[in-house]
């Protein structure tokens, strides 16, 4: 099954544009059928452009929140650049709350660079490294450990940065302030995951997983304060409330570790420890 997508937004236009990106697939339904991913646009005037991704996997649902919280709370004159948001990434994986995509059993963040004309999540895929890397410095990826996990909330960056962006992408990781950061070593993701995209395209990329199982209320509001500060700090949003940027970020310290495994040491405010990953990230 082949798919072509348009999106029917402008991205390179000032102001707020809600749209969809629309991924032909045909279906037993209709030969016509359409897979609409919502894809909003807040720009004004030249300046850093950070993407945020939620509903990379449906049933993952603190990314939604925050994704949209983040439009709810973002208004196009305290920019200074550009904020693309995709709140539900895998749109139909979403509609149904599955980790994969009922369209085609497709795992968004295993399919990387994807095609142009492949499957509903392959185009996704496509669409993402093709035409938002291109313009984006930093991608911010919200995971949550669906159904069965429960995740400490973390923030993940790619161990392939080197040099300048390795700082400044440890600086602006401190900005988010989850409790726990740390390096994913190239031989723990593959060159098909997200991280592998903006590895690729040379765009800085903080993942984060956050709770799982029952949606936290107060780890929701403390994580978007982080991501109202990371805004701030990469140069994105100039003008925040106060009470929005006032929270010390707990991140102290980042270092390399190997994640993945059972045991792993990793960096908190509390200072080095253990912690249990329970599976791999796909
Ligand atoms: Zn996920």
């Amino acid at each position: 099954m082949n798919s072509t997508f348009r999106l029917n937004i402008d991205l390179d236009v000032d102001g707020r544009h809600d749209g969809y990106l629309n991924v032909k697939r045909t279906t037993e339904l209709s030969p016509f059928g359409c897979s609409m991913i919502p894809i909003s646009s807040i720009r004004n005037g030249d300046g850093p452009c950070v993407v945020v991704i939620g509903g990379c996997h449906g049933d993952e649902y603190e990314g939604q929140f925050l994704a949209r919280r983040l439009l709810d709370t973002v208004e196009v004159e305290s920019l200074c650049g550009q904020l693309i948001v995709l709140p539900a990434a895998n749109a139909e994986a979403v509609r149904v709350g599955q980790r994969f995509s009922p369209a085609d059993n497709g795992n968004l963040n295993t399919v990387f660079p994807g095609k142009e004309k492949g499957t509903a999540t392959e185009c996704v895929a496509h669409f993402i490294e093709t035409v938002l890397m291109s313009r984006a410095e930093l991608v911010v990826d919200i995971h949550g450990g669906g159904r069965h996990v429960n995740y400490f909330s973390s923030a993940m960056i790619s161990g392939a940065v080197s040099g300048d962006r390795r700082s400044r992408v440890i600086e602006l990781t401190k900005a988010l302030g989850l409790p726990v950061a740390f390096f994913v070593d190239e031989e723990d993701y593959s060159s098909s995951s997200l991280l592998g995209a903006c590895d690729r395209a040379g765009v800085m990329n903080i993942s984060a997983e956050i709770g799982g199982g029952t949606v936290d209320v107060p780890t929701l509001d403390e994580a978007h304060k982080g991501l109202m500060r990371l805004l701030h700090r990469v140069g994105v949003l100039c003008d925040a409330p106060q009470r929005l940027l006032q929270t010390l970020p707990s991140c102290v310290d980042c270092r390399s570790v190997q994640p993945f495994s059972r045991q792993r040491a990793v960096c908190s405010n509390r200072g080095f420890e253990s912690v249990t990953v329970s599976r791999k990230i796909n």
